[in-house]
């Protein structure tokens, strides 16, 4: 076969892996990644917390298929049968279409209130401080002092943490200035995590947890009702270290710093209620109990908390794309190793690759084998696949300028990054995000001085 052409929808960790597999195949391949911001990386953008700097450190790979002529980024491309560009059109420009859009909308806990002001998902709350342009315009509501922070995974651990930095330490992040402006404002003292679960259940990844008893200006307080004493020693690794330093937390009285991040376990969010304007006020949970195989039941015993702001961090579902097939009950596409099935059967040329196709679980490394599983289908099925009517790469520009898509290609992404970078250094940090949307593409189209 001639080369190849393959699209990737999704520029986040997983679609890049899946580029990065292609051209490792060493296969003749000729690859359109498009993405719906105008900015390359997904979750390492707009998901890895801003202080976790060491982890973002992976663009440096991600970036590498971009040197290659036969790589091309397609930013701010709305695909959709409504309101973009169709898929229909899109595919005949392919060979196959690897799908890694991961799972952008958060899970809800189906509880009255929750749709009160002040209650947030994670991927709302954790967008906004990232600087993602569809949440620019959130009012995450600091001005309480109380907070809950709903869930036991690394995800709830970033929000405690980001809410109880002081902002001098968030200057130092890739944070954009009015997110700044706002955390520097925030009257948040006391972030409640409720856990519904015992000690030795939470996801927590030791490494995180750890780090949120090392911060410069926070308490950590363990309420464990006793738990920690009678736990019994876990099987794995990571739930006996998670167990070591909650039971060393448990013995530490608070020293008076500013701001607390209180741990709670057996507690499950029962209502929000709100106050006169419809803004969350109390977060009323249960007390939980945990019978031997690990069923959750509830006391009949509640308790409540004063909070101006709930953030639940109980996982995310992937957003249907038009035209395939959706799992509602797991939130993903219907796949054998990356293939996409519809019935059973897979649909040619179809393929999914990260969260979309595994569910939102896993470290950003996790998405390296699973995209080499997905390329390694796509790989196999190439010779029986129908060649595209449209493989020339201009052909899909052409298409996407008749859908009145002026892309954000690799160039104009780095005028972008460049002007991320030069705010950076007005502040004293390494980049400093753009975040609306207009400012994003007036500098990513902006014409270079000469
Ligand atoms: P997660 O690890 O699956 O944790 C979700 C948490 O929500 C669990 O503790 C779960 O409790 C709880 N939960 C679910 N439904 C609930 C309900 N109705 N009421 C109360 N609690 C509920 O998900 P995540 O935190 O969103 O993280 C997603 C993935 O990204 C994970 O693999 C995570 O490790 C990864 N991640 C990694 C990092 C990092 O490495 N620094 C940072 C962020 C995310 P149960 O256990 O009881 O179900």
């Amino acid at each position: 076969m001639h080369q190849a052409r393959i699209g990737v929808i999704g520029a986040g960790p997983s679609g890049l892996y899946a580029v990065a597999a292609l051209l490792g195949s060493g296969e003749p391949v000729s690859i359109s990644v498009l993405d719906r911001l105008p900015a390359p990386y997904g979750l390492v953008r707009y998901g890895v917390a801003p202080d976790h700097v060491k982890m973002k450190s992976v663009i440096r790979v991600l970036q590498q298929p971009f040197d290659q002529a036969s790589v091309e980024f397609l930013g701010d491309v709305h695909l959709g049968d409504d309101d973009g560009v169709p898929y229909g059109a899109l595919r005949r420009h392919f060979h196959a279409i690897i799908h890694a859009t991961g799972s952008s909308l958060d899970r809800r806990l189906g509880i009255p209130g929750e749709d009160l002001d002040g209650s947030l998902g994670s991927g709302a709350f954790v967008s906004w401080y990232c600087g993602h342009p569809d949440h620019v315009g959130l009012d995450p509501l600091l001005d309480r002092p109380g907070v809950a922070v709903v869930g036991a995974g690394n995800v709830a651990l970033d929000v405690a943490r980001v809410l109880a930095r002081s902002a001098d330490e968030m200057a130092e992040t890739d944070v954009p200035d009015p997110v700044l402006a706002a955390l520097r404002a925030s009257a948040v003292t006391d972030v409640h995590v409720l856990i519904r679960r015992a000690p030795q259940h939470v996801r927590f990844t030791p490494a995180e947890l750890r780090q949120i008893g090392q911060l410069a200006g926070v308490d950590v307080i363990v309420h464990d009702d006793g738990q920690l004493a009678t736990a019994p020693e876990p099987p794995d690794k990571r739930a006996r270290q998670n167990l070591a330093l909650l039971s060393e937390w448990a013995q530490r009285a608070p020293t008076g710093k500013p701001r607390r991040i209180h741990l709670r376990f057996l507690r499950s969010p029962l209502r929000l209620v709100g106050d006169r304007d419809g803004r969350v006020a109390e977060i009323v949970v249960e007390r939980t109990a945990v019978d031997a195989d690990g069923t959750l039941r509830g006391t009949g015993e509640h308790q409540s908390f004063p909070v101006g702001l709930v953030v639940r961090a109980i996982g995310y579902a992937a957003r249907p794309i038009p035209g395939l097939p959706f799992d509602e009950p797991s939130g993903t596409v219907p796949n054998a190793a990356g293939r996409v099935l519809r019935d059973g059967v897979p649909v040619p040329g179809a393929y999914v690759t990260g969260w979309i196709k595994r569910g939102p679980t896993g470290v950003i490394g996790t998405n390296k084998a699973d995209a080499a599983e997905t390329v390694a289908a796509v790989l196999a099925d190439l010779p029986a696949l129908p060649a595209p009517p449209e493989p020339d790469p201009a052909a899909l520009r052409a298409t996407l300028r008749a859908h009145g898509v002026r892309p954000v290609d690799w160039t104009a992404w780095l005028r972008l990054d460049a002007e991320e970078l030069r705010r950076g250094g007005l502040r004293g940090a390494e980049r400093v995000k753009v975040a609306a949307l207009a400012e994003m593409l007036a500098a990513a189209h902006s014409v270079p001085a000469p």
